[in-house]
């Protein structure tokens, strides 16, 4: 818990901070549809008691029905300290990785040493990557030099395309089958469990800047058995993901007539491009699209991935990966990477477009809850703080200079 946000007690048990559980995680975070499925609750349970139904964690023991748990009532608090949503502690991660807290307002993606633009060497990954292929590229070759013994990400699902599963790549062939993005959630961090039961130590947690702040905010937690096993987080830039059926089934197929068995890629520039087996594009804008984002999209602050070793996202030149380098490994990784000849690099002030977008971005979602402070940086605020944020935000900017 942040410093300053310790709950004050005057020694009388009656006053004492109520130790949260599924109880509270229920009402607070899933209930209130700020639960963005990153399943790291479900992870931490060590009762077994929590499944992912539908990208929401749902309780499977049925003594006191679906809003408590009679573990929780018994002790165990593990599902709440294991959520980025249910009082995160911004103070310790931020201090655990970087020594001090994101400099407000003049680093609104957050911290970072370098900032680079990256492709990878391979011409298969290539093909493959989404961008310039880096995340594969850096992350196959950490499993093929033996730095990490796995990697948690994602793989489109074998009978439904543009939906993924949680996996663990083991080699750099395993990582490729999961190249590219896929717009549609997937909660990545479950693949911690399947890393468990392999028994592996070394391993990467390659997911979106949600996912990347749910693996640290459970080392700041201490909950060691899952977070000692992350050695490198691979932080993926995100600004929303949209729903599978909306999205594929009644826009891209049933509006845009596209045969989803003939898409190669599905990007997002400004607008959404759908790209075929001929190499010819469709554009989707995106506005349309984001009829279909799912609703805990719209309470995330976190556009950049700000608790990642290295953070990658797409913006700025085509065929390139724009690389925010943010921790001490992160660099080093970086660096060795580069001596190895995995990855092409060039500094990012060489696209002073692309960071012109990833500021505006990087604004752009810290507005949608509110101005930077306090809400964003401490603890997290419940429903009714988001909507009151809102209110405030938009009186605040108006007829002043709001992110477009
Ligand atoms: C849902 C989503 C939204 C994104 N939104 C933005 C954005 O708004 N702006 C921006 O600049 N960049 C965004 N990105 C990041 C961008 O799409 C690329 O992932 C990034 O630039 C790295 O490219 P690459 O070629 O180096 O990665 P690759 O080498 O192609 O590796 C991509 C990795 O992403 C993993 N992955 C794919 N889909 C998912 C998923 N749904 N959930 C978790 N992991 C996944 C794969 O397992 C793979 O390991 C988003 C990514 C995702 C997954
Ligand atoms: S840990 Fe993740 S899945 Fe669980 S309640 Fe919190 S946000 Fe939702
Ligand atoms: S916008 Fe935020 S909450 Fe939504 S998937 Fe991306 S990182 Fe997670």
């Amino acid at each position: 818990m942040a410093e300053n946000d310790t709950p004050v007690s005057n020694g009388d048990p009656a006053h004492a901070p109520e130790r949260k559980h599924w109880k509270h995680l229920y009402s607070e975070i899933v209930a209130t549809e700020i639960c963005t499925g990153c399943a790291a609750c479900v992870v931490a349970c060590p009762h077994h008691v929590i499944e992912m139904q539908d990208f929401r964690p749902a309780m499977q023991d049925s003594l006191l029905g679906i809003d408590n748990c009679q573990h929780g009532e018994d002790g165990c608090s593990l599902c709440a300290m294991a959520c980025l949503r249910l009082d995160p502690d911004f103070d310790a991660i931020e201090h655990l990785l970087y020594g001090r807290r994101r400099k407000h307002p003049s680093e609104p993606w957050g911290v970072t040493r370098k900032m680079m633009l990256g492709r990878t060497s391979s011409s298969d990954i290539m093909t493959k990557g989404q961008d310039g292929g880096v995340v594969t590229a850096i992350i196959g070759w950490m499993l093929s030099t033996g730095e990490l013994d796995g990697a948690t990400c994602a793989k489109p699902m074998k009978d439904t395309p543009w939906l993924d599963e949680p996996f663990v790549a083991t080699t750099p062939e395993e990582l490729l089958t999961g190249a590219g993005s896929r717009y549609t959630y997937c909660s990545t961090p479950l693949a911690l469990k399947m890393a468990a039961e392999r028994k592996l130590k070394k391993v990467a947690a390659i997911g979106v800047s949600c996912e990347s702040t749910a693996v640290r905010e459970m080392a700041a937690e201490g909950i060691k058995r899952w977070s000692r096993m992350v050695k490198f987080v691979a932080g993926l830039m995100c600004n929303e993901t949209f729903q599978y059926e909306p999205f594929i089934n009644d826009i891209v197929q049933g509006r845009y007539g596209i045969d989803i068995s003939q898409v190669t890629k599905i990007n997002v520039k400004g607008d959404v491009y759908v790209t075929l087996t001929d190499g010819t594009d469709v554009r989707i804008p995106l506005k349309e699209c984001q009829e279909t984002s799912n609703e805990w999209c719209h309470h995330c602050p976190d556009f950049a991935a700000e608790h990642a070793d290295i953070s990658f996202g797409g913006i700025g030149l085509k065929g390139w990966t724009m690389c925010l380098i943010r921790t001490e490994y992160g660099e080093d990784v970086w660096n060795r990477a580069v001596a190895a000849g995995v990855i092409e690099v060039m500094p990012a002030e060489e696209d002073p477009a692309g960071l012109k977008v990833l500021e505006r971005l990087a604004k752009k979602q810290r507005f949608r809850v509110g101005p930077f402070e306090p809400q964003a940086s401490g603890r997290w605020p419940v429903r009714e703080v988001l909507d009151r944020v809102r209110r405030e935000a938009l009186a605040e900017y108006q007829g002043a200079s709001a992110p477009e």
